[in-house]
């Protein structure tokens, strides 16, 4: 068979067998089909190449291609491939006071397989500590409109993104939403600072409001990504923070994509000097190459589960979570990070991305420019006074330019507000000097074509 049939064979059966995630099904679809990876590129069926300045689902931190992760997955499987977290194995003890240390404070870790998993374990673990500890009746959890933070029942009923849940409902109940902190779109006549401490009050209110004695915690990211890269001024997180502490509320921090470096620092978090009682993370924790999750509570808060009597203790389980291979793979992988400083690189890497897309913001279309870390949000505008966004066609257009190009970037934001017009970047911590210049390069290029 000639390499030609041989692609559109595989191309007929992908369109016959598989279901994809977050993809229209229609005879036009035709998905990228990914053969290799080395550094911050990835190469397809037919031979091109691409810089994945998305890494993956927001995940390669290292990069792709890297033998080390592979190998050390592969030792652990030949050596204990399975065995539950009901007991315990060495590489799951390591990760776990290796998490530690990255969460520079004394957490205890609950492993599991996705993010979505690990909010809903925060979930239960919230619930729970609150009736152990007298708070009977606090069920509720407050998060932000634009937010995602996973898929399931409850994780999906926490999302913010009306036009991800609306095809789903009921989904969990006891999720409450408040305004997302962006400065971009605050009401006239407000200042920055104003604005944030607006947002935060809000948060109060709505606790207020709901009945604080109903509310169990708030579930925040450190920055919103997926909804568009909102960036909170440190204000505001500081807020809120002490909002939750005033009220018996605790504050979970949903790190599944600003852990692990991406932000600049080991954990989003740590850029606001703020101690979460939980912490959710996945994505960066293997650099994708494995799934691993994990939720990290406050030694205070796993206190109050002690000498609990008969079935009382946390009831849940998965059986997959942290498995003794994605847990090996998770501790060479943060080894790679420390070795190579790539938290370091990425707080380096983010700041030249700014500097060097700054003049963009002199174009028409581009109404803002957000970064947290080496994570940015490119906010496009069909006129820069009303704000009002550039239509979706149009900004579909720049991504398949870029890809046309080399280059594959992100489109986030909230589809039901209109507000799909939010090119994302978020490419592996490990790019070198060279990969930067391309996307600085290919961006500037496309941008200044439209
Ligand atoms: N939280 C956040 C902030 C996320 O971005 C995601 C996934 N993109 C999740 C949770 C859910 O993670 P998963 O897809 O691994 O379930």
């Amino acid at each position: 068979m000639s390499y030609d049939q041989n692609i559109k064979e595989i191309a007929d059966k992908d369109k016959r067998y598989l279901w994809h995630a977050m993809q229209p099904y229609n005879e036009q679809s035709q998905p990228m089909v990914v053969t290799e990876g080395k550094g911050s590129w990835i190469t397809d069926m037919n031979g091109n190449r691409y810089l994945d300045a998305m890494s993956g689902l927001w995940c390669v931190n290292v990069g792709y291609g890297r033998e080390e992760l592979a190998k050390a997955a592969y030792e652990q499987l030949t050596k204990m491939p399975y065995y539950p977290l009901t007991q315990s194995h060495l590489p799951a003890v390591q990760l776990a006071e290796k998490l530690n240390e990255w969460l520079e404070d004394e957490y205890v870790i609950f492993f599991s397989n996705s993010g979505s998993e690990a909010n809903e374990t925060a979930f239960k673990i919230a619930r729970q500590y609150h009736q152990q500890t007298g708070g009977h009746s606090r069920y509720k959890f407050v998060s932000r409109y634009r937010a995602y933070h996973g898929n399931s029942m409850g994780a999906l009923a926490a999302t913010g993104q009306a036009q991800r849940k609306y095809k789903y409902e009921p989904l969990g109940n006891g999720f409450v939403h408040v305004r997302p902190p962006d400065s971009y779109r605050r009401p006239a006549g407000m200042s920055t600072e104003q604005f944030q401490r607006f947002c935060a009050r809000e948060i109060e209110e709505t606790i207020l409001w709901e009945g604080k004695e109903s509310v169990a915690a708030v579930i925040m990211e450190p920055a919103i990504t997926g909804g568009g890269v909102i960036v909170p001024d440190p204000i505001y997180m500081k807020e809120v923070e002490s909002i939750c502490k005033r009220h018996g509320v605790l504050l979970i921090i949903d790190e599944v994509i600003c852990g692990f470096g991406r932000s600049g620092e080991k954990f989003g978090h740590l850029n606001f000097g703020i101690k979460p009682d939980i912490v959710t993370m996945a994505k960066g924790l293997t650099s994708g190459y494995l799934p691993l999750s994990a939720t990290a509570v406050r030694k205070e808060i796993y206190e109050a589960f002690k000498d609990q009597a008969d079935y009382s203790y946390l009831r849940h389980v998965n059986t997959f979570g942290g498995t003794p291979a994605s847990c090996a793979l998770a501790l060479k992988n943060l080894e790679i990070m420390e070795r190579e400083q790539l938290v370091e690189r990425s707080r380096m890497l983010g700041e030249r991305l700014q500097t060097e897309l700054q003049e963009l913001l002199d174009h028409p279309l581009v109404g803002d420019i957000r970064r947290f870390g080496f994570l940015m949000g490119i906010e496009l505008v069909l006129d820069k006074e009303t704000k009002h966004p550039l239509p979706l066609a149009d900004v579909t257009k720049v991504i398949a330019d870029c890809k046309a190009r080399g280059l594959i970037i992100g489109k986030n934001g909230d589809t039901v507000a209109g507000y799909n017009n939010v090119l994302t970047l978020s490419p592996p911590l490990s790019s070198t000097d060279e990969d930067v210049d391309f996307i600085v390069r290919t961006l500037k290029e496309v941008i200044y074509q439209q």
